[in-house]
């Protein structure tokens, strides 16, 4: 462990700790930030209300369209001028969301970084590739001052050129990468048409990847093709970054810093908390941040508390299920809801599937039809093989769906990508 004392704190301290760090921020929520200020009102609750970590569901939520609106300076719980750092988050639809950071909050940023890197086999000796975007995303030096922090040697790349990476990652030995999932699949493509084979060329042996839901089966695909010990971090820029939690080796799901975030399941259509191994909405509240403290944010991701006791890797924090997706991305066909993370974890099993996927959906006359798009892997280019293939998976998928969906095995790279993405699902019914 990077904190031992702290990473393994006993379930009655680590409570005791958030509630008095819950008081503090509301606290300085009510009296600095006037948005809260009249949430509060709204709710008739004060911060003398707050008494036990059960008050915390009578406190409003917040969500990205209230960052949006309170751009740029509103919800700043301190003088700008004490800020020293920006980042922001692309809005899908105009205005970035902005998040501030105070010299402290960088500092936390860091601990828990140095947390989930230790967690995921950094160590002071490794060459550590950073393949996030650098700049306003919060993913490249979020990476970038943990790994420092430990004592690697960091070789701050950032995103693309991906030949770059590769020479990059050949020439000085690069020992562990930090990235996107669906990225180290592109580079291990990008590699093998470069005549580099990542398991003999690279010692790339350890991973750490975030900033999208990535299925189990994926995970041991990138394990499999890199020859890789994979790890999952969690985060986003309203809570730092990358960083709010990490899978350990032990047991199953994320381990989420409690002494720093709250963590609640909640129902994402009526708002209310959901109990342990309840499927819902990940809704955060920061515990130290102080520039911009967030309440009950609703993050939108999908997961579950795991209902377990401690884990074998000594870590005594929550961990929630990895998450399966966001409540944006999964889309309802004939009425029916999929999430594309079920589609991903049975193509992800069958060695014949390629690295990339997609999922069509289209009107046939006045019903929904789900296409599922897939690459086969190079060793796969027959014809016999490709049908076979489509018949797995297409007994699969009607297995975890629940209807009859189309597939298609295609060559390799035949899906478009977009900055080594490929789209993963194409919604053709409003057009
Ligand atoms: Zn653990």
């Amino acid at each position: 462990m990077w904190n031992r004392r702290l990473e393994s704190l006993d379930r009655e301290s680590i409570k005791k700790i958030q509630l008095e760090r819950l008081k503090l921020t509301v606290r300085r929520l009510y009296e600095n930030v006037p948005f809260y200020r009249s949430a509060f009102k709204s709710r008739g609750v004060s911060p003398d209300d707050i008494r036990s970590l059960d008050d915390l569901k009578r406190l409003p939520m917040v969500s990205k369209h209230d960052l949006r609106e309170n751009y740029p300076f509103g919800l700043l719980a301190v003088p700008r001028e004490e800020c020293v750092r920006v980042h922001a988050s692309s809005g899908t639809t105009g205005k970035p969301t902005l998040v501030l950071y105070t010299r402290e909050d960088l500092q936390n940023w860091t601990e828990i970084m140095c947390r989930c890197l230790y967690m995921s086999g950094l160590r002071r000796g490794d060459v550590f590739q950073v393949t996030p975007g650098y700049g306003l995303f919060t993913g490249g030096l979020g990476f970038h001052y943990g790994g420092e922090a430990i004592g690697a040697t960091v070789v701050p790349t950032g995103t693309g050129n991906t030949e770059r990476q590769i020479n990059l990652m050949r020439d000085l030995g690069t020992t562990m990468i930090a990235g996107i999932a669906s990225y180290a699949l592109h580079i291990a493509e990008v590699a093998s048409e470069m005549g580099v084979d990542v398991k003999k060329d690279l010692q790339v042996r350890k991973g750490i990847f975030g900033a999208e839901a990535w299925s189990d089966s994926m995970m041991k695909k990138i394990s499999d093709v890199w020859d890789m010990d994979c790890h999952d971090i969690y985060g986003m820029s309203e809570m730092y970054g990358p960083g709010v939690g990490c899978n350990c080796s032990h047991g199953e799901g994320l381990h989420i810093w409690e002494d720093h975030f709250i963590v609640e399941i909640i129902d994402p259509s009526t708002g209310e908390p959901l109990g342990p191994e309840e499927e819902g909405e990940v809704v955060l509240t920061s515990l130290t941040k102080t520039a911009m403290p967030m309440l009950r944010f609703r993050t939108r991701d999908m997961s579950k508390l795991l209902d377990t006791n401690g884990c074998e890797c000594g870590r005594t924090h929550q961990r929630i299920a990895r998450i399966k997706g966001r409540c944006d991305d999964a889309f309802s066909i004939n009425g029916v809801k999929v999430f594309p993370g079920q589609v991903e974890y049975v193509l992800m099993k069958y060695p014949e599937v390629g690295m990339n996927y997609q999922l069509v959906v289209e009107k046939a006359g006045a019903l929904d039809q789900l296409t599922v798009l897939v690459e086969a892997n190079c060793k796969s280019p027959q014809d016999d093989s490709a049908k076979s293939l489509e018949k797995v998976l297409f007994r699969d998928l009607r297995t975890i769906l629940g209807f009859q969906p189309r597939v298609r095995v295609l060559p390799p790279m035949s899906i478009e990508r977009r900055d080594g993405k490929a789209r993963r699902v194409l919604d053709l019914r409003m057009k």
